[in-house]
């Protein structure tokens, strides 16, 4: 089974938190052991595996409960969505050009299956609506001459040879021509691999890019090598420039590393991927689709994404009526103060605002100790004043009362019943609701 390893592996993880309430920093720790070990186990590359740890991490510490997810339920979403995110995110497409012939150039080491991809590439693009054209470049092994034209009848596409005497610049520029003179929609350029890299093929590959201009120039490289493919993936960029990756026998007992770790290490997506011998096992590349696949729990995610959405929906309906009937009262305050503080430290929070710029150490310290000064006055208020505050407006005796309380002075209760009805009319404001609200003066 594709990924077995690395879903079982992160299986440990989530079975670790059975029985938790929150996510809290001791208790995530040992499934972040886990996670980090699945990853390098799957053979994602260390510095990789630590940039994606400590981002799941910083998550699961700062995130919020959501009504009838479990903590386990809720790492299992961060671990997706931070896999979609290190796969590149959205899918990334092949580009055609308008006019002409879209040319893509295909590159690879030996047997990674290079001259299969070209025919199940073509076979693909057929099925788009796109007629297409083979191109033999490989001149160094007639066999593989010969392969791509029995591959080409199989799927029904014209390909184009010029022996094993003419150089691949050459061959590549007349299958162009014949391409150009047919109208053919997409014309696909086999190249020659090596076992490994070496100068003479890396030249070759640049000779023939510049005489055919392509508009993708894409790596095969095979899932069975790991981290290894991309690390190949990032020399052949830096070497000839590509546009992307085909990874190749993901039906194999891949362990994942190669498809986690192409795109975070060479900045080239993975645009489509094989996953068989057969010409229609060639699809496009989605990161959502494959994270689903690592995790093994399609159920669990959907799930949690629903109660997200219907949470985020009731809170900004009750917000929202608040706001509008100038209700926003002290226990709002406090959901709000302690929501912000539990999504980590303020200044992370701070640091979100765009246009906030750097905050300094000492503003953060600031900012936190104005919050627990606020929470301990509005706990020394009655269940009566929190929802009404008016009354405090109104009484100083009720501030006096509180002020005590809380251990703080009466000017300090003073600004915070003051904030709060400026928080009111702000808010109103923001919501584009412009007539009342205004600010009561507080009576002495
Ligand atoms: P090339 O040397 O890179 O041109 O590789 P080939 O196209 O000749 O393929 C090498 C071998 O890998 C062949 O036996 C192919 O059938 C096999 N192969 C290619 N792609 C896949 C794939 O996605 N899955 C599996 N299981 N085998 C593949």
């Amino acid at each position: 089974e594709m990924f077995g390893q690395l879903t079982s592996g992160l299986e440990s993880a989530w079975s670790k938190l059975r029985g938790e309430e929150v996510l809290t920093k001791e208790n995530i720790a040992e499934p972040m052991r886990d996670i980090r070990r699945a990853l390098l186990e799957a053979d994602v590359s260390l510095p990789v595996v630590r940039r994606f740890v400590q981002a799941v991490s910083d998550q699961a510490v700062g995130v919020g409960l959501i009504r009838g997810v479990r903590p386990d339920q809720q790492l299992v979403k961060i671990v997706h969505d931070e896999l979609v995110k290190l796969m590149g995110g959205e899918v990334s497409e092949l580009v055609f050009t308008k006019s002409g012939p879209t040319v893509i150039l295909l590159a690879g080491l030996q047997g990674v299956g290079k001259t299969t991809v070209c025919a199940k590439l073509a076979n693909y693009l057929k099925k788009l609506g796109k007629s297409c054209m083979l191109v033999a470049g490989d001149v160094y092994r007639p066999a593989a001459i010969d392969q791509l034209v029995i591959l080409g009848k199989q799927v029904d596409v014209p390909v184009y040879t010029a022996g094993t005497d003419v150089k691949p610049s050459e061959i590549a520029k007349q299958g162009l021509e014949e391409a150009k003179r047919k109208k053919v929609d997409v014309v696909i350029v086999d190249t020659a691999g090596r076992l490994q890299i070496d100068k003479t093929m890396m030249d070759e590959l640049k000779e023939v890019k510049k005489a055919i201009n392509p508009t993708e120039v894409l790596l095969v490289v095979d899932a069975m090598t790991g981290q290894e493919a991309a690390g190949l993936v990032t020399t052949f960029n830096l070497e000839i420039g590509i546009t992307g990756a085909i990874l190749t026998k993901l039906d194999g007992d891949s362990r994942g590393g190669a498809a986690l770790s192409v795109k975070e290490v060479s900045g080239k997506p993975i645009k489509l991927v094989g996953r068989g011998e057969r010409m229609d096992d060639l699809e496009p590349f989605y990161p959502d689709r494959m994270a689903g696949r690592v995790l093994g729990m399609g159920d669990v995610l959907s799930f949690v994404e629903k109660a997200q959405e219907v949470m985020r929906q009731e809170d900004a309906e009750e917000l929202q009526k608040k706001i509008m009937s100038a209700k926003f009262d002290f226990n709002d305050f406090l959901k709000q103060t302690r929501a912000v503080a539990k999504m980590g430290s303020v200044s992370r929070v701070i640091g979100m605002i765009p246009g906030m710029g750097k905050v300094t150490p000492a503003q953060i310290r600031e900012a936190e100790k104005s919050l627990q000064l606020m929470e301990a006055m509005i706990e020394a208020m009655t269940p009566e004043e929190r929802e009404k505050p008016e009354l405090l407006a109104e009484s100083p005796t009720r501030r006096k009362r509180v002020a005590q309380d809380s251990g703080k002075t009466e000017q300090q209760v003073s600004q915070l019943v003051a904030q709060l009805f400026q928080m009111r009319v702000r808010m109103k404001n923001l919501m584009g609701v412009m007539e009342g609200g205004s600010i009561p003066t507080l009576s002495n």
